[in-house]
């Protein structure tokens, strides 16, 4: 089968790979139908995390082609869709909703589902399979449900998003965007969009934002401020990772708020006298994605919500380097990838 490798940083290749069996006997083996590219994916890409010969890609959706002996409600033929963590679904942290933490989980960037067929561990606890086999459109919003979405559906739910609250998001990636979905979603009256790119405020807007703030750090908190009262966002979902990203949202929640934080923290340290006086929740970290997939499965399906119109490149596998390319240099937001 093909399969996309990442050689050392910034070099992607497209190479041939031995196609995945099953090796435990809760194993299922999918043949991916579309995959994509996460923000994730560049920091080994930039040379900010190290790399050697790794196979890419934790998003997938497919078609179940072969499932192990243990395997009960996983079946042959089905359409599914997981999560970036496998997870058994049976475990205290599982049944808590917290199957990202799972005491089995197993990373999918590890199996590598940028491929035409991929290993799935746990499947009966990973997978999700959707009412039938999908129209080409709803693909792209399900594949949305792998990691994004799930993601920033999570963040919201964190933050504590709601009827009658004041939602801000800070990051206009593909995260971000659908942290703005998921709020009005879960019946937010306001949510405030920070983005200063006029492509990304348009599609905030689409997908329920009711005002944009452009401003950042200090000068983004104070802008908050000024809407909301001089208090503060009841809920906050901080959806980049940064030393400024997280202090931006900690300053824009209001006492007693909620911060959702999802971005994947690079080089982040919480000064402790000001997170102490700031009064807010902190919540956060990687999303357990399989909580919420039959609820947004639903939503997608009835076509209630359309996430997968976060992906602004479609491309082939095969295209995968060109993929990455235009993820790095900023052309693209999120790139699918069909298989
Ligand atoms: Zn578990």
């Amino acid at each position: 089968m093909r399969a996309v490798v990442m050689e050392r940083p910034g070099e992607v290749r497209v190479v041939d790979r031995e196609q995945p069996r099953i090796e435990e006997p809760t194993d299922a083996v999918i043949e991916v139908t579309a995959t994509c590219i996460c923000g994730s994916d560049l920091w080994p890409y930039r040379g900010i995390e190290a790399v050697d010969h790794a196979w890419m890609g934790h998003e997938y959706v497919g078609v179940v082609r072969e499932v192990g002996p243990q395997v009960r409600d996983v079946r042959v033929g089905q359409f599914v869709v997981g999560s970036f963590f496998a997870s058994d679904g049976t475990c205290e942290i599982c049944r808590s909703g917290y199957q990202s933490h799972c005491v089995q989980r197993v990373p999918m960037g590890s199996i590598g589902t940028q491929a035409q067929y991929a290993r799935i561990p746990l499947a009966d606890g990973t997978l999700v399979a959707t009412p039938g086999m999908p129209d080409a459109d709803l693909v792209p919003s399900l594949l949305a449900a792998s990691d994004v979405l799930g993601t920033g559906w999570f963040a919201a739910v964190a933050a504590e998003a709601g009827p009658g609250k004041t939602v801000a998001v800070v990051g206009d990636g593909a995260v971000g965007l659908l942290g703005v979905l998921a709020a009005r979603q879960l019946g937010a009256e306001r949510v405030i969009a920070m983005s200063r790119h006029a492509d990304r405020q348009a599609l905030a807007r689409e997908l329920g934002a009711t005002e944009i703030v452009e401003e950042r750090g200090d000068a983004g908190v104070a802008h908050i401020k000024d809407l909301t009262d001089g208090l503060g966002a009841h809920s906050v979902v901080e959806a980049v990772g940064t030393q400024e990203s997280m202090m931006q949202a900690i300053g824009s929640t209001r006492p007693g708020g909620h911060v959702g934080y999802v971005g994947v923290s690079h080089g982040v340290s919480l000064p402790g006298q000001e997170l102490f006086f700031s009064g807010v929740h902190l919540h956060g970290g990687p999303a357990p994605v399989r909580r919420f997939l039959p609820d947004l499965i639903r939503r997608i399906w009835d076509r209630t919500i359309d996430p997968g119109r976060v992906f602004d490149l479609t491309l082939s596998l095969e295209q995968a380097a060109e993929g990455y390319r235009a993820m790095d240099e900023r052309r693209a937001t999120k790139v699918l990838l069909t298989v």
